[in-house]
This record gives C-alpha cells, structure tokens and sequence, in this order.
C-alpha cells in the first residue's frame, strides 16, 4: 500500500508517512486506496481480542511491515490498559458508550500512542534511517501527556511537547509537568492550541530549521493526529466496537450503526469515516463540538470560518478552530483534487475561510451531520445521564451526549444503534465532573477527585491519584515565535 499527499506530490510508503509525518508540501498523508474487509474476515475478527483485531486493521494499511511483530506491538500496547482496552458499556435500549480511556493516561490518546514508538520506531528501520528522531507534539492537553508515556526512554527517539499555557486543565498540566523519562521535555506557550499548532507546522516546514536539525543528526517526526500512525490505530475501535455489538447480539452482522463523536482535530472522527470506507456499516456520523462549534457550522453550512470568537471551555481538547484532519476529508469528498485541496487550504492560511461546492456538502452530509453543547448543554446531559442512569462521564464526552440527546429528540423514531464514543476518563477533569453531576464547586482538583468518588464510587485510577506527589520537573514557558530556540536547547 503507497501513501499520497493531500496536497499532490510523490507517492510514499507506510513507514515513510509515519515517519514523514506532513508531506513537504504540508499535505497530509492518505492511502492511495481503501483497503477493505471483507464479510469473511468480519466473521473471523468476531473471535479475535482487542490487540489481534487492531493488528489486522493496521496491516491492511502498513503491508511493509511483519505481521507477527505487528501483532507483537499491538499485544505489548494494549497490555497497558486496565482490562478491555474498549469495552462498550450498554447505557439503555440501542444507546451504548465506547470508553477509550482505560489506558496508561486516561484519554483516548493512548489508543494510538501507546503502538505509535513501535510503527515509528520499525518504519525508521524500514527506511533505513539513521539518524536520531525527534518528535515534535502540540497539544491540547491530551496528546501531549499520552505521548511522553508512549515515547518514554524509547531507543533513538527524542519527544518534546508544546502546550498552551492556559489552555489545560490543572490535572493534563500536572500529567506533564511531572512527567518521567531521560528523553523527554515539556513547554507550555504562550498563546491558544491553535497557536501551538502553528508554530510546530513551521518548525516542520522552515528550510533553516531543517538544515541546523541536519547538522546536528536529527530528524522530525509529528505525533500528532496529522500523522497516519495516530488515524491508524483509531480505526481498529469502530471495528472493535461494531463486533462487539454483534457478538452480543445487539445487531445482526451487517446492520448498520451510528456513531457520535467529540470532536477537535478532527482526527478521532474521520478514523470512523475510514472504517466506513473499508466496509464497516456505518450509517451516520455525528460530529459534536463545544462551544468552539467551527465544524458545527461548517456542516450545516458548507463555509468553513475561523472568523470567530475563541472560547475556553470546560472541554479543552476540544478547544480548536483548526481542525487539521478535515483536510482528508475535503481530498476524499472533491474526488481526491489535491490542487483544489491544497488551494483551500491556503486560503485558509491566507483568508482564514474557505468555502466548499454545495454538491460536495451534500456529498458530506450524506454521512456526517454537526451538532454542539454550550457549557450548560454539556452539564445538562451529564447531569441527566447521571441521575438516570448512574454513568458517569467527563466533559468532552458530554458535549457528545448533548449532541446524541439532540439527535434522539429530532428522529424520535430512529431505531439505529448508537455508539457514543467517551473519550477520556471523568476523574481527568474532576472539578467540572463534579460540579455537573452534584453542583458543588471546589477549587482543588483532589478535593475535586475525593468529593467524585463519594458522589460516584467510582475507582479513581491510580495515575491520576500519584500526582500529587510527584515532583514537577518542567516549568519552562516559552514566546510561540521562540518555539525552535527551545527546541535547540533541548538536543544540544
Ligand atoms: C483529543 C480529544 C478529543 C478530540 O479528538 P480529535 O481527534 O482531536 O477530534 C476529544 N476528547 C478528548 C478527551 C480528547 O483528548
């Protein structure tokens, strides 16, 4: 399987996009084609467990690399999850939630950053690279934590992080500041995640910069979900998921589902657009934003606007106005134009707005539709999900629920499943959990965690416990046009 850019250019290879990361052109990496999976390997993949089923979605994509180490990695990543690393939990009739957040950090993230040193690591080798790798993350608030735990001490790589310096919650700044490992270093900018984003999409495309990192043997590498390496593993969930549902005879093998997912970078949801793609019967994608509801719009709308208000909100991951993966979707949906691709997105980068054709909103809408929660929609649905159920879910997860409530209430005769994929673990955000579920306000987010468990029982995982008392190693705040000086400090 080859690899194109969004943006046009040569063809690569599997290692050499997640080594890659961004093509040079800044176009994102796709596959020239979607594999598929046929009905027969349904049928097998019904037996399979979480690790064996990740590994055989990801070879369809990575055919360079060995099956068996594939497999290996996915064994070795997933044993770092407590139990069932995406159990679906049955909230009421035809309702289910996907928990991706029992792994090492807590959020989704991890479902992808935990296999990630290992395709990286394995596509170096497969290029034949030698030099030593330095990845370069921007964050806003999750991927940076998930990938200083994935890269930790690994062998020939370097990873630094970017996060905004107010743009995170008290706990995800924690998680990082006291973050262990020989290899790794942590910045907060000064600036929103957008900001973040730019100034490391620059580091990766300055030619000095490029030149200085060669001198000194090092090569760029991106963990963030612009990387195929993170939308890989991604898929392997709505597969997962939909099996599940199918061995527990909630549907028949070949019924069609719904998805709703919080959404930010865009990257979480297109991994369901993808599974569609390779056969998954999927029906409807529902896209759900916070307040910062650009993509809420855009899919009502079909006119993508950064010309906006920037709120910080009780969900920041979902704090975003650049979502860097509807890039692939808009190749996908104009037919795979990397010239019409590339010159929406400069003027993006220009203008700030771009505006797509009416044929190809419709062409979207088909599949996705875009809905929001406000801060009082969000603590509105998990507070009733609470009190009607007793789930307990965080504040990214219920500006899903708000979305998913919404769509309930618009198609009351809707018989379709609904899988609403919860993305990071309650006790992440414990203050504004606590504060939905009981309307009690405290300022200290342990104070916040203990008052969680007796409103809720339930088990706070350790990570998030030991933090406490952990000493915080990195305070450095830097100028986002300072970004690379940083960087210099950190290899030399
Ligand atoms: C990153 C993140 C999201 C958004 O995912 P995208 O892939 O950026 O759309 C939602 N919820 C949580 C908890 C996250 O960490």
């Amino acid at each position: 399987m080859l690899f194109i850019s969004t943006r046009g250019g040569e063809k690569v290879s599997g290692a050499q996009a997640i080594v890659k990361g961004l093509s040079e052109n800044g176009g994102l990496y796709v596959p020239e084609k979607f594999p598929k999976i046929s009905d027969a390997e349904m049928s097998e993949m019904l037996e399979m467990n979480y690790p064996e089923r990740a590994a055989k979605v990801l070879l369809k994509y990575l055919t360079e690399y060995d099956a068996a180490e594939l497999l290996a990695a996915c064994e070795k990543a997933y044993a770092k999850f407590e139990g069932d690393p995406a159990p679906l939990v049955r909230l009421d009739d035809g309702v289910y939630m996907l928990e991706l957040w029992h792994g090492p950090t807590c959020a989704f993230k991890d479902m992808a950053l935990t296999v990630l040193p290992y395709l990286l690591r394995k596509g170096c080798d497969l290029c034949g690279i030698k030099e030593e790798i330095l990845v370069l993350v921007a964050t806003s608030g999750d991927t940076g934590k998930a990938a200083l735990e994935g890269f930790k001490d690994a062998d020939g790589i370097k990873v630094m992080v970017f996060y905004p310096s107010d743009g995170v919650s008290k706990m995800q700044k924690l998680q990082m500041s006291t973050q262990e490992g020989g290899n790794v270093n942590v910045v907060a900018v000064k600036g929103n995640f957008d900001d973040c984003q730019t100034a490391v999409k620059e580091i990766f495309s300055n030619s000095e910069y490029a030149e200085e990192l060669k001198k000194a043997n090092i090569l760029l590498s991106s963990a963030n979900s612009i990387n195929f390496g993170r939308l890989a593993p991604q898929i392997a969930y709505y597969f997962s998921a939909y099996l599940d549902l199918v061995s527990s005879e909630q549907i028949a093998m070949g019924e069609e589902i719904d998805f709703t997912v919080p959404t930010g970078n865009f990257g979480n949801i297109l991994a369901a657009y993808y599974a569609k793609q390779m056969g998954l019967p999927v029906r409807r994608l529902h896209c759900a934003s916070n307040q910062n509801k650009i993509l809420c719009d855009f899919l009502a709308t079909g006119v993508y606007d950064m010309h906006r208000e920037f709120y910080k909100t009780t969900s920041p991951s979902m704090d975003i106005l650049v979502s860097s993966n509807l890039e692939r979707l808009l190749f996908e949906i104009s037919g795979r134009n990397a010239k019409l691709t590339a010159k929406r997105m400069e003027e993006l980068k220009t203008s700030g707005k771009y505006e797509i054709t009416a044929e190809e909103l419709k062409a979207i809408n088909e599949t996705f539709d875009g809905g929001f929660a406000d801060e009082e929609g969000c603590v509105e649905a998990m507070y009733d999900v609470f009190v009607d159920t007793g789930y307990t879910m965080d504040t990214h997860t219920g500006c899903a629920m708000k979305v998913a409530v919404d769509w309930f209430e618009k198609h009351k005769k809707d018989e379709t499943n609904m899988v609403i994929v919860s993305t990071a673990n309650p006790y992440k955000f414990p203050q504004d959990v606590l504060y939905a579920v009981t309307g009690n306000d405290v300022k200290d987010s342990f104070k916040g965690i203990k008052r969680l468990h007796a409103a809720t029982a339930m088990a706070v995982p350790k990570c998030l416990k030991e933090l406490r008392d952990k000493p915080v190693r990195f305070t450095a705040v830097a100028d986002r046009k300072k970004l690379f000086d940083e960087v210099l400090k950190f290899i030399k």
